[in-house]
């Protein structure tokens, strides 16, 4: 098992250049390394989004980053092969998988382009989110179209004066007859302005987490408008844009779940959001380890190949452990949602945690190893580190991942 980790196929001279897209691993190979016995179906998945992210995705990731590309088309191709609903019911188009299954998936994909794996991520959080809790009508009016990727959805939480304290959101929606009316503003909205559906949370009654409900706006509705696109560090390949709600009248029906259990909506969408993006990190920095030693093994230095320097060596090995720590924590957690244990949350959290801040210090020790060339934008490093980035900071930044371990610890192991 062990030496399957290392069973990487060896790239031709020069491979490494620009996109990276001639690079690849067996990321299947590296799975059984990871602790769980995969099964034969589960390893087809992976070697399926491997292929699609080797032949689809790597090699444009860097142009679509520099140009600021959507691939809409791609992301249809990837639906073709079910990754538009992943965890979906299989009566509305889905593919009926498990957590686990899907974040096996986020990270074989993300290994070829982050932000188009983490846009993926975001659309199955919405669509899952109408596959539990919303009703029949819901599920068949959006269902089929999303995971067919006819429509695309965001999710839409966050406002200018709500982040990390999300509870606290200004958004309302007025009950008017059979109406609702919403008022307010979203921003940092992943997709927004191409997304066809947005799932909003906004108030219906007090102050606080039970007086919010969750919304499905069509984007052709009256009142709904986008701010221009954000420009940003990184994540690129995806529209991030303000929402804005001016008196957008949706029918009662538009309403996902109970009013006041938005909150709770919200909040179950990002457990297994925070699972996608940690398993989103650890493909990333996987390509990022497995470009590194590449490298370390054509670069001469003093001379020998850096890779001979035991410097380097031990670098790798600190690598290789906190992917492989990363890759536990998050298929785990994706195991504890599957099997809804009583501590899903905090394992999903922790996960979080854990692997976005390592897999963006493995992305880091990569560039340092590549010397100058790191920093170049012709090689692919700086780009993978900058997609990294954000997965510190959204679906909940890691400073409040720690507040809500340290909850959940006192729920699931209380002091007596
Ligand atoms: C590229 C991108 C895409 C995004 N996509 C979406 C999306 O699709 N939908 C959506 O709803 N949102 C999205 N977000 C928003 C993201 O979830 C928020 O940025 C994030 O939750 C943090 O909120 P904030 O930016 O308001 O920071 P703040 O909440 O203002 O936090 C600022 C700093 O204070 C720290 N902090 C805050 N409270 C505490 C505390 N109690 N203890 C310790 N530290 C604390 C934070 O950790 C952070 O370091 C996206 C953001 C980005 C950058």
């Amino acid at each position: 098992m062990l030496r399957s980790l290392f069973n990487l196929r060896r790239l031709p001279a020069g491979a490494l250049r620009a996109t990276g897209a001639a690079l690849h691993t067996s990321t299947a190979a590296v799975a059984r390394f990871a602790g769980f016995d995969l099964t034969d179906d589960q390893l087809e998945f992976q070697h399926v989004a491997d292929t699609f992210a080797r032949e689809e995705l790597a090699p444009f990731s860097a142009q679509w980053d520099e140009k600021h590309i959507f691939p809409i088309d791609t992301l249809k191709k990837a639906a073709e092969l079910g990754f538009a609903g992943l965890y979906v019911s299989e009566d509305v188009g889905g593919a009926g998988l498990s957590r686990l299954d899907a974040a096996i998936i986020f990270e074989a994909l993300s290994w070829g382009c982050i932000p188009t794996a983490a846009y993926l991520s975001i659309h199955n959080m919405v669509a899952s989110v109408i596959d539990k809790w919303g009703s029949p009508h819901l599920r068949g009016e959006y269902l089929p179209a999303l995971t067919a990727m006819e429509a695309r959805a965001s999710y839409c939480l966050t406002e200018p004066g709500s982040g990390s304290d999300a509870a606290s959101l200004k958004t309302t929606a007025r009950r008017e007859g059979d109406h609702y009316v919403l008022n307010g503003q979203k921003i940092f909205i992943s997709g927004g302005g191409s997304s066809h559906l947005y799932l909003v949370m906004a108030r219906t009654g007090e102050p606080g987490p039970k007086g919010i409900s969750a919304f499905l706006i069509e984007k052709d509705t009256e009142g709904l408008s986008f701010g221009k696109p954000e420009r940003k560090m990184g994540w690129n390949a995806q529209p991030t844009t303000t929402v804005m709600m001016d008196n957008v009248r949706v029918p009662v029906d538009s309403r996902v779940g109970q009013e006041g259990e938005g909150f709770k909506i919200a909040m179950w969408a990002l457990d297994g959001g925070r699972v996608n993006i940690g398993a989103c990190s650890i493909g990333g920095a996987q390509f990022c380890l497995d470009t590194a030693r590449q490298y370390a093994h054509q670069r001469q230095q003093f001379g020998s190949p850096i890779a001979n320097f035991q410097a380097t060596q031990f670098k790798f090995a600190d690598m290789a452990t906190q992917l492989q720590a990363s890759r536990l924590m998050v298929r785990h957690a994706a195991a504890a949602l599957d099997s809804g244990s009583r501590g899903k949350t905090l394992e999903c959290a922790m996960a979080k945690r854990y692997a976005t801040d390592a897999c963006f210090e493995v992305a880091n020790s990569a560039l340092q190893l590549l010397g100058g060339y790191g920093y170049l934008q012709e090689y692919p490093i700086e780009r993978y580190m900058r997609d990294l980035r954000v997965h510190c900071i959204l679906e909940g930044t890691n400073e409040i991942m720690r507040l809500i371990i340290n909850r959940e610890l006192d729920k699931v192991d209380p002091i007596a």
